[in-house]
């Protein structure tokens, strides 16, 4: 007998016919002689409905408020997976997250788990319960707070990973990681395993398929995790800590996002503290920062761009011009409509020329790079957001990631 947390995404679990058809896939485990603890999603795009009625009231809205607001969705889909899984004959409980113990950080929308007290899921699953948590939501001093949207996968990993759990199955509306997101690619495959590190690339980089905090929590904890599909019968992707490097595939994925500004700081004095005042003030104002690129241009004076989220881009221009005395800038331009794209893969580490591989492809298909991001296991670039489909389309080709080979070996 094992132990097993599953997930199921919003469209898993979009209609009251799909909460049946995930209660199957619930089932096929239960009767096998497993314990199962079930994490779910609102139903379909639910949180997002719920946004926007927050939206018509307020266009900034009270944060405690919208979580209060957003967790509700996934109250839905417990009680009524439940409720089906009942009439199929079987003892389960619902649980919201402070039910399940899921203890947070005290910030609203954005909370990282910080412990999981897991006496009660283990008593209910020792008496024979299937339980059913709510993904997406936790508590802190009282609160209720919320994880950050696509949160679910992360509840579900950290359960896994609290409860000792032998392995997370992730079921979502795809049949596994791909080199590329297959809604935007039609000649993505699936690949059969991805590494942790990979994977947390991948997911950090805009491949919407896990939260990247699930990776994380799976990493830290050695969980393995299959991504697979709620309607297909086929096996999934594998995350792991080791795989077999035997396609010998340089570049395993490709990942991209879109609604990235550059920012662009002139005349800067290079001494005195301009610099680090600029990021000191972003990162009080928990603004993200990402690329950064400094160019010296005379000998007391520097110029400096960085990428933000286009959302964050006013937030960021204010507090610029709020610490103008501190930083001493001269002009500030920006450039929206941007992306990024960024290639990933653990072979890149003994392979030098990738990123010169990737100039090249990106330069013979007349896209010009504005920004350049690097790390052992990635290169990230970003483009205009015209060619944002282009340029993954053209990456995706050169380092043959849908070619015949690849698939036979994968
Ligand atoms: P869920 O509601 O089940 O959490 P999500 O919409 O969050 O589902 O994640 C699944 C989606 O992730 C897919 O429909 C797909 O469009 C997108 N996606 C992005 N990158 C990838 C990738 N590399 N492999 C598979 N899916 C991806
Ligand atoms: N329902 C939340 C969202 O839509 C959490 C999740 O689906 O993982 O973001
Ligand atoms: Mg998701």
């Amino acid at each position: 007998m094992g132990r097993i947390v599953q997930k199921f995404g919003g469209t898993s679990v979009g209609t009251v016919e799909k909460i049946k058809n995930a209660a199957d896939r619930v089932l096929e485990e239960v009767n096998q002689g497993n314990e199962v603890v079930v994490v779910v999603s609102a139903m379909g795009k639910t949180t997002d409905h719920l946004v926007d009625m927050a939206r018509e009231i307020s266009p900034y809205p009270n944060k405690r408020e919208m979580d209060m607001l957003l967790t509700t969705g996934e109250q839905i889909t417990i009680s009524l997976l439940s409720m089906e899984l009942n009439e199929r004959g079987h003892n389960t409980v619902s649980l919201t997250g402070w039910q399940a113990g899921i203890q947070t950080e005290g910030v609203f929308g954005n909370a990282r788990i910080t412990d999981i007290e897991t006496d009660k899921i283990d008593k209910l699953l020792s008496s024979g319960n299937i339980v059913v948590v709510a993904g997406f939501q936790g508590v802190s001093g009282g609160e209720i707070t919320t994880l950050g949207r696509g949160g679910s996968d992360t509840t579900a990993v950290a359960l896994a990973a609290a409860l000792h759990a032998d392995k997370c199955d992730i079921y979502t509306d795809v049949t596994g990681v791909y080199t590329t997101d297959p809604r935007y690619v039609n000649s993505a495959r699936k690949l059969k395993s991805v590494s942790y590190d990979e994977m947390l690339e991948l997911a950090n980089l805009g491949a919407g398929v896990l939260h990247p905090r699930a990776v994380e929590f799976a990493k830290n904890y050695k969980m393995p995790l299959e991504v697979r599909s709620s309607t297909e019968k086929e096996n999934g992707t594998i995350i792991e800590e080791e795989i077999s490097m035997e396609q010998n595939l340089v570049v395993r994925g490709i990942a991209f996002e879109d609604n990235i500004t550059r920012i662009s700081v002139f005349g800067l004095p290079l001494t005195g503290g301009g610099i680090s005042s600029i990021f000191t003030a972003l990162a009080d104002s928990h603004i993200n920062v990402d690329i950064i690129i400094q160019s010296v241009t005379g000998e007391n004076e520097t110029n400096l761009s960085f990428s933000v989220k286009t959302e964050d881009v006013k937030e960021t221009l204010e507090v610029l011009e709020a610490n103008r005395d501190k930083i001493r800038f001269a002009r500030i331009e920006t450039e929206s409509d941007l992306a990024k794209v960024s290639i990933v893969g653990s072979g890149m580490v003994s392979n030098p020329g990738v990123a010169a591989q990737m100039f090249e492809v990106l330069s013979s298909n007349s896209i010009s790079i504005k920004m350049v991001s690097t790390s052992e296991i990635k290169v990230s670039t970003v483009v205009s957001h015209s060619h944002m489909l282009k340029a993954v389309n053209a990456l995706h080709d050169a380092f043959d990631l849908s070619d015949a080979l690849a698939i036979k070996n994968n």
